[in-house]
């Protein structure tokens, strides 16, 4: 029987002297005269075990074939390392091949590779240095997610992924069907598909926190959701995983308190819990990533209305590629301008007009605006979006009728405010624009196992 071993991560805890046994893939191999070094890693750690094996110590087949890639057990003595870049060695004694790797073909060489390289090597990737840092982070910051709403007593919530209410209008959706395509008549029978009418995958869980909401209080989801955009961006995904928690007898101060709480949170859980990770990215990708996480961790976000906010632009002086005035949809240019340069930290954006947002948002009294808020971040824009819901029936059946939707579609929607209804917020973070924040991977494809993106999906 072959059992999980002990992670090199622990073996880095034992004291020297201690005999210990290892796994993992071989990162680099370097020999010298009577004596090879091994850089051994499990995925468990960034730090890299360093394997010392002297001539003779172990059997010569399984010493030619531990080169860059392989897989191997070895076993030995934990001794002090005189080199640079690590306290402890391990001296081998006992050395076993898995699965050996053709150093004259492995895709993963010690040089550095392009990001667009690795993208098309998804399933070797994950061995490098920065995509073995992403994942743990991605790991980490999951976890980290669960926790802040589970100390609050927030239910975990699993919103359906195939959808046949046409949500929100979040962005344009993947149909599903079992239709046949290549034999498709027209018009197309909706009532002869799978779900005897048209189903799409999820843009949102939101209209269905909001049921869970109205019964359990505080609630969250976190799962996948795509949109069909087609918007190659770098911070653009056609499959990305949203948390979406909801609160009711909560306002949009509230909402907004809650936000700026949370990603303080799970900030500061990561870098509690992933430093050395974060000392790579803060070294090889970005070197202001621990400084601004540092800050905002221990700082409070800004707040503007967007009134305020289009003075701000209005009065910048600068060239805008999308001319500012009221009204607009704030872009990435905006956005970036307000939290990079006038705030330097998060700021959360509140009251857009009604026109541009989505029909649920409660209206303000002013009758034009909407109680929404968009989390702003340095170098990423817009980070979370959220709102204080439409809690009044008729108010609300009023915007869906305003905004072209049938009532009929909306029906149970409308039961929610028929039926003990009461002021709620939600708002909806992006999971791979958090891990662009904290890793300061500049394109979203790589703070993802897979990336689906317009004209990319590999696996
Ligand atoms: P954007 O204007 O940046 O496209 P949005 O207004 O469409 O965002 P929401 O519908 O409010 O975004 O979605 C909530 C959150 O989900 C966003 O704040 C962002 O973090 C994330 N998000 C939205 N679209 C994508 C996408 N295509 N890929 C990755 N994350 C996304
Ligand atoms: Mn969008």
């Amino acid at each position: 029987m072959i059992e999980p071993g002990g992670y090199i991560r622990d073996i880095f805890k034992k004291p020297l002297g201690a005999q210990v046994e290892a796994h993992g893939w071989v990162k680099t191999r370097r020999d010298s005269k009577g004596i090879h070094f091994i850089q051994l890693n499990d995925g468990s750690t960034f730090q890299d075990l360093q394997v010392v094996i002297e001539d003779g110590a172990v059997p010569e087949t399984a010493l030619a074939a531990a080169t860059t890639g392989a897989s191997l057990r070895v076993s030995g003595e934990l001794i002090p390392s005189p080199g640079a870049g690590q306290a402890v060695e391990l001296k081998a004694r006992d050395l076993h091949i898995f699965g050996p790797a053709d150093p004259a073909t492995y895709p993963l060489q010690k040089k550095g590779h392009t990001m667009e390289f690795l993208r098309e090597i998804a399933h070797l990737r994950v061995r490098s240095n920065t995509f073995g840092a992403v994942y743990r982070v991605r790991n980490e910051l999951s976890v980290a997610i669960h926790k802040f709403f589970q100390e609050r007593g927030f239910l975990y919530v699993h919103t359906p992924i195939i959808t046949t209410s046409d949500a929100e209008g979040a962005g344009a959706m993947f149909r599903v069907t079992t239709l046949d395509l290549m034999n498709l008549p027209r018009p197309v029978d909706n009532t002869a598909d799978f779900f005897g009418r048209p189903a799409c995958l999820a843009v949102s869980g939101q209209l269905e926190v909001e049921i869970f909401s109205l019964a359990f209080t505080n609630v969250y989801s976190f799962g996948p959701t795509f949109r069909a955009e087609n918007s190659n961006t770098p911070r653009h995904l056609a499959e990305f995983w949203m948390i979406e928690p909801e609160m009711a007898f909560c306002d949009l101060d509230g909402n907004r308190k809650v936000a700026e709480e949370f990603l303080k949170y799970i900030i500061a859980q990561v870098l509690d819990h992933c430093q050395a990770d974060l000392e790579f990215f803060n070294k090889r990708i970005d070197n202001t990533v621990l400084a601004t996480l540092e800050h905002v961790a221990s700082s409070s976000f800004e707040h503007v209305p967007y009134a305020e906010a289009v003075r701000l632009l209005e009065k910048s002086g600068r060239n805008w590629e999308f001319p500012v005035k009221w009204g607009i949809d704030l872009q990435s240019e905006h956005e970036r301008y307000l939290t990079e340069e006038v705030f330097k930290k998060p700021v959360v954006v509140t009251d857009y007009p009604a026109e541009i947002k989505a029909f649920y948002m409660r209206l303000n009294e002013d009758g034009k605006t909407v109680r929404a808020m968009d989390v702003l971040a340095p170098r990423i824009g817009e980070i979370i979006g959220g709102s204080q819901r439409e809690e009044r029936h008729d108010v609300l059946a009023e915007k869906i009728r305003a905004k072209g939707l049938s009532e009929e579609d909306y029906k149970w929607y409308l039961d929610l405010r028929k039926y003990g209804s009461a002021p709620h917020s939600g708002f909806g973070l992006g999971l791979e624009r958090m891990m662009m924040y904290l890793t300061g991977m500049k394109n979203i494809r790589d703070v993802i196992p897979f990336p689906r993106t317009p004209g990319s999906a590999e696996f």
